[in-house]
C-alpha cells in the first residue's frame, strides 16, 4: 500500500514523520516547558532553569503528568458515554436492551448491591451511578470501583503511598492545577500525582468503562474472522467505523443488519452492507457482535482509505488523525463524524450533541449514516480501487470467563504455569509509532515470546499486526515452544488471545488477578507483564503505568521523554521497583526486549520454586510463514513478487 500511495502521490503519516525530522531534542528529552507565556523555556547548561525557576526535573515531571492526565481524560470521556447509555438503558429513557445480565449480577455482587429480588435493570442503574460517581466525584469519598475490585495487597500498598484517587475528573483537574505556573515545585510530589492519575486511569477510565460496556453489550464471544485489506469485498456497501465510542457503532451494526436497509443497498446494486473496523471501534464491535472485519490501526488508516473501496468512513473519537481527510478527498469515500468532541473539516456531522441530549436517537442517527454509505456506494470510482490480495483468518473474542470455561478453571492454567509449559503471560498491546518500523517491533516481540512459551494477550492497535500475521490462529503454535503447544493445542487455541479494544486492558488485568488468586501469590511475584513496544500516545502512558501500579514490569522499544532529568528517569526505570514492585524497561531492540522479559520471568519462577521452562528451540513464526508462502507460490506456479505488486488492480 505504501508503494501504491507513493505512486498515486498521496502523503502518509510516514511521509509526514520524515518531514518532521530531525525531532526537537528538548521535546525528546522532556525539557521544554510552555505551561505559561513567559516561556517557552528550554533547559540547557547555559539556562538550567525556566523563567519561573523550574529546573529540568520539575519540567520533565510536569510534562509527564500532563500526558498522564490527558490519557485519563481520553479513556474516561468515552467511557462516560457508555455509562450514560447504561443508565439510560436501566431507567428506560433509552430503548436499549441490557445484553450482559451476568456481568450486571457479578458487578453488583462485587459492589455489595446484589439482591435476588432486584431486577437486572435496577442493579444496572445502580452500577452506572457508581461508575459515574467514581469518574466525576466532587465530594471526597472512597473510589468504589477500585476498592471493590483491586487486590487487597495492592490496595494496602496504594493507601500506604497515599496515591488513592478521589475520582478521575478530580485527578485530571488537580494535575492541571499542580502544573500551572508557580504551583507544585516538587518533582517528587508531581511524580506521586502521576501515580494517582495512573490509578484513576486504570480503575475509572478503563475498568469502569469496561464494566459499563460489558453490562450493556454483554461479554465477548469467540468467533473466527477474516482480516487485512484483502478481506474487503467489492460488491458490498462498505462502511468503516473508526475510533473508540461504542454506543453509536452498536446502533450502526444493528442498522446494517436491517432488512429494509439491506434491500436499499441491493437496489443500489450491492449484495449487502458490510462493516469494517479501524482502531478500537472495530475491535470492540467485533468482540460483542461478531460480523465486523478489522482492517487497520490509527497509523494504517490512511493506507486503508487508499484502497478506494470504502464508501463511508464513520469517525468518532481518538486516534482519528486529521490526515485521513486528505486521503478521503482523493477517492469517493465520504467521511461522517459522530461526536461533538471530534470534528473534521470537510466531513458531514451526524452526531451525539455536547450534552448527549440525543442519546436516545442513536438508531435514527445510525440509519442516516448507513444510508449515506448506500448513496456513496453508487459513487465508487472503479478505476481507483486497489485491494491487495492479502488476508488472514483469526480467532477473536477471548474473555476471562470463556478462557476459564475452556480450561475448566483457573487451577488448570496455574498448573501449566507452575510446570513451565506456560513460562509466563504478557499483555502485548499499545499503539504504533513511526519512530520504529511500523508494527515490526510488535511482531518481533511476539514471535520471540511465543517461541519461549510465553502466552500472549492482545488488544487495540497492536492486535492488528498479530491478527494479520497469523498469531491469532491455532496454526500460530507452529512458531511456539513445546510447552505452549502442549498447553494450548488440546484446546485448539492460538498462542495469542485477542481480547478486544484498548479498554480491554481491564480484561487482561482481570485475567492476571485471577491467576494471582489461584496461586495465592501477590501479583509482583508472578511471571506476568505488560508490553507496548511501539507506544506513542497519552493513553499509552496510562496503560503501562496501570500495570506497573499492579506491581508488574512494563516493556517498551520507545523511551518516554524523561532523558532530560536523571531523577525522573530513575524514578520510572528503577525507584518504582521498591515503591510498587514494577518498573519501566526500555530497549530499542525488540529481540533484546523480549529476552529481557524471558529472563525476568525465569527469575520470578525461580523465586517461586516453579519448574524451569524449556529453552526456545524453534524457528520463529514469521520465518515459518514466509517459507510456507514461498512453497505455496512455487507449487502453484506463481511469481509471488509479481502477484503482490500487480495483482488485484480493479480497473
Ligand atoms: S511555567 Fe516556568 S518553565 Fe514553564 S514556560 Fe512558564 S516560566 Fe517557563
Amino acid at each position: 500500500m505504501l508503494r501504491h500511495l507513493e505512486q498515486a502521490g498521496i502523503e502518509t503519516p510516514f511521509d509526514r514523520f520524515d518531514a518532521q525530522k530531525p525531532h526537537c531534542g528538548f521535546g525528546l528529552n522532556g525539557t521544554c516547558c510552555k505551561n505559561c507565556h513567559m516561556g517557552p523555556c528550554r533547559i540547557t547548561p547555559k539556562s538550567p532553569r525556566g523563567v519561573c525557576g523550574a529546573d529540568a526535573h520539575l519540567i520533565v515531571a510536569r510534562n509527564i503528568l500532563r500526558w498522564t492526565a490527558a490519557g485519563v481524560a481520553a479513556h474516561g470521556a468515552r467511557g462516560r458515554e457508555v455509562m450514560l447509555a447504561l443508565k439510560g438503558a436501566a431507567d428506560g429513557s433509552l430503548d436499549l436492551p441490557i445484553l450482559g445480565p451476568e456481568k450486571v449480577a457479578a458487578t453488583a455482587k462485587a459492589f455489595g448491591i446484589y439482591h435476588e429480588t432486584k431486577s437486572t435493570e435496577a442493579m444496572a442503574g445502580e452500577i452506572a451511578l457508581i461508575l459515574l460517581e467514581d469518574l466525576c466525584r466532587t465530594l471526597p469519598g472512597p473510589h468504589r470501583t477500585l476498592e471493590a475490585t483491586a487486590p487487597p495487597e495492592r490496595l494496602a500498598k496504594w493507601k500506604e503511598l497515599d496515591i488513592l484517587p478521589v475520582g478521575a475528573y478530580h485527578e485530571v483537574f488537580e494535575s492541571l492545577h499542580r502544573t500551572t505556573t508557580g504551583t507544585d515545585g516538587d518533582w517528587e510530589n508531581i511524580a506521586r500525582q502521576v501515580l494517582r492519575c495512573g490509578l484513576a486511569f486504570a480503575w475509572s477510565s478503563v475498568v469502569g468503562s469496561s464494566i459499563a460496556m460489558d453490562c450493556l453489550y454483554g461479554l465477548p464471544k469467540r468467533s473466527r474472522i477474516t482480516t487485512n485489506l484483502g478481506a474487503i469485498t467489492l460488491d458490498t456497501v462498505n462502511i468503516a467505523v473508526h475510533g473508540h465510542s461504542p454506543v453509536l457503532v452498536a446502533a450502526i451494526v444493528k442498522a446494517a443488519r436491517r432488512d429494509d436497509l439491506i434491500r436499499e443497498a441491493r437496489a443500489a446494486g450491492a449484495e449487502t452492507i458490510r462493516l469494517y473496523g479501524i482502531c478500537c471501534s472495530g475491535h470492540s464491535a467485533l468482540a460483542k457482535f461478531g460480523d465486523i472485519t478489522p482492517l487497520a490501526n490509527a497509523l494504517g488508516a490512511e493506507l486503508t482509505l487508499a484502497t478506494g473501496a470504502l464508501d463511508l468512513w464513520v469517525a468518532d473519537v481518538q486516534d482519528v488523525f486529521p490526515g485521513i481527510m486528505d486521503v478521503a478527498a482523493c477517492f469517493h469515500t465520504r467521511v461522517v463524524t459522530t461526536s461533538d468532541s471530534a470534528r473534521l473539516p470537510g466531513a458531514e456531522h451526524i452526531a451525539f450533541d455536547h450534552h448527549h441530549s440525543n442519546l436516545d436517537q442513536a438508531d435514527q442517527l445510525a440509519e442516516r449514516i448507513v444510508r449515506r454509505g448506500i448513496t456513496a456506494y453508487g459513487e465508487r470510482q472503479e478505476g481507483k480501487v486497489f485491494v491487495p490480495p492479502a488476508s488472514m483468518e483469526a480467532e477473536v473474542g477471548f474473555s476471562v470467563e470463556n478462557i476459564l470455561q475452556t480450561f475448566g478453571g483457573a487451577e488448570v492454567l496455574l498448573d501449566h504455569l507452575k510446570s513451565g509449559r506456560i513460562r509466563g503471560v504478557v499483555n502485548l498491546v499499545g499503539c504504533n509509532n513511526p519512530k520504529v518500523v511500523f508494527e515490526e517491533a510488535i511482531v518481533t516481540v511476539a514471535e520471540e515470546l511465543i517461541a519461549h512459551d510465553v502466552l500472549l494477550l492482545t488488544n487495540g492497535c497492536a492486535a492488528f499486526a498479530l491478527l494479520r500475521m497469523g498469531f491469532c490462529l491455532p496454526e500460530g503454535l507452529e512458531g511456539a515452544g513445546p510447552g505452549l503447544n502442549a498447553a494450548l493445542k488440546p484446546h485448539d487455541l492460538p498462542p495469542v488471545w485477542h481480547m478486544g479494544e484498548c479498554l480491554d486492558n481491564a480484561r487482561a488485568s482481570a485475567f492476571f488477578r485471577t491467576i494471582a488468586v489461584a496461586s495465592e501469590q501477590a501479583l509482583p511475584a508472578l511471571p506476568l507483564a505488560f508490553s507496548s513496544p511501539e507506544w506513542s500516545n497519552e493513553k499509552g502512558i496510562g496503560a503501562a503505568l496501570g500495570f506497573r501500579l499492579l506491581g508488574l514490569n512494563s516493556y517498551h522499544c520507545i523511551a518516554p521523554p524523561v532523558a532530560g532529568s536523571d531523577k525522573v528517569a530513575r524514578f520510572f526505570y528503577e525507584d518504582t521497583q521498591q515503591l510498587l514492585g514494577g518498573v519501566m524497561v526500555v530497549d530499542q531492540d525488540p529481540v533484546a526486549l523480549a529476552r529481557r522479559i524471558v529472563d525476568d520471568f525465569d527469575q520470578r519462577r525461580a523465586r517461586l520454586g516453579w519448574t524451569p521452562a524449556a529453552p526456545a528451540a524453534l524457528p520463529r513464526l514469521m520465518a515459518i510463514n514466509a517459507q510456507a508462502a514461498h512453497d505455496w507460490a512455487h507449487a502453484h506456479g506463481h511469481d509471488h513478487t509479481h502477484d503482490h505488486e500487480e495483482g488485484h488492480h480493479h480497473e
